[in-house]
């Protein structure tokens, strides 16, 4: 037997002997349903460095172009007609088996929710592509409101309570985690039998760090992914390959 297929079969056995599975998530879940990645051959900032501006909070509190050119990269941002994919609804199929404790995401595309993984399983730890928040008073309302305005020809739309700067709810570089979200994640790692880490190079902090501390709390690790991550070396199990086709052998399907 081929050693990829043995490992597969391997984690799924793991899988059905868990009983607090914990997955997180990262950008390459989605790329199957035309969400590029940041870091992947084809990613976002592999093809254009320069779009790393946009994720980056001083740039896009400082500079009026940066944020002009966010707001055209919103309109246009493939979420919107993105579907979810195998990969997603595996983990579906994995909480319909009782077997999910958290789903921990640095994904902001809520195809995990669209999926029907139920909302108070996801932790989204760098927020929501789907609303904008007000930097100022802290105002939230759903992105599709503010993308009317933009088309309408606002082209950085002010928050309509205080007039400060609209960006989505979404964490950049540079910004602060929301403790309590953050603190949940790390929490609910250290309470796993059983940690997946899904289509992510693991090496943004401090989210990556719920790798470790599941390790040292006795979870057995699965890491999954095309490229080698930064955990690598503390994972039990490494597959490489894609997620569409591995995740719904060892999760299961609807
Ligand atoms: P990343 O871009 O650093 O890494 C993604 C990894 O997934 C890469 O190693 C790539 O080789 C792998 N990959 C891509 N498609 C795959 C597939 N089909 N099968 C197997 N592996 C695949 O992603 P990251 O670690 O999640 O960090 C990027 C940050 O950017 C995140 O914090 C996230 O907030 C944000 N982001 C989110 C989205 C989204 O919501 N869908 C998309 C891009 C970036």
């Amino acid at each position: 037997m081929p050693r990829q297929t043995h490992l597969l079969d391997q984690a799924a056995r793991w899988v059905d002997e868990a009983r607090r599975v914990v997955v997180l998530t990262g950008a390459g879940i989605s790329t199957d349903s035309g969400i590029p990645d940041f870091r992947g051959p084809n990613g976002v900032w592999t093809r254009n460095p320069e779009a790393e501006k946009q994720s980056n909070i001083q740039y896009y509190l400082s500079d009026p172009q940066v944020r002009r050119a966010s707001w055209q990269a919103r309109l246009v941002h493939p979420a919107w007609s993105a579907q979810p994919n195998a990969g997603h609804a595996a983990l579906v199929a994995l909480e319909r088996r009782g077997k999910l404790h958290a789903l921990i995401t640095q994904n902001i595309d809520e195809l995990h929710q669209l999926a029907g993984n139920s909302a108070d399983r996801v932790i989204e730890v760098h927020g929501t592509l789907r609303r904008v928040m007000c930097w100022t008073c802290g105002a939230r309302r759903p992105m599709q409101q503010a993308l009317d305005r933009v088309r309408a020809g606002e082209a950085d739309p002010p928050c309509e309570e205080c007039g400060g700067i609209l960006k989505s709810d979404t964490i950049s570089f540079g910004q602060a985690l929301v403790p309590e979200v953050i603190d949940r994640a790390m929490r609910v790692a250290t309470e796993a039998d059983l940690f997946i880490a899904v289509g992510s190079t693991l090496q943004v902090q401090p989210v990556a760090g719920a790798v470790p501390r599941a390790k040292r709390a006795g979870a057995r690790l699965v890491i999954l992914n095309a490229e080698p991550t930064a955990c690598d070396t503390l994972a039990d199990i490494v597959l490489r390959g894609s997620i569409t086709q591995a995740l719904p052998r060892i999760c299961g399907e609807i």
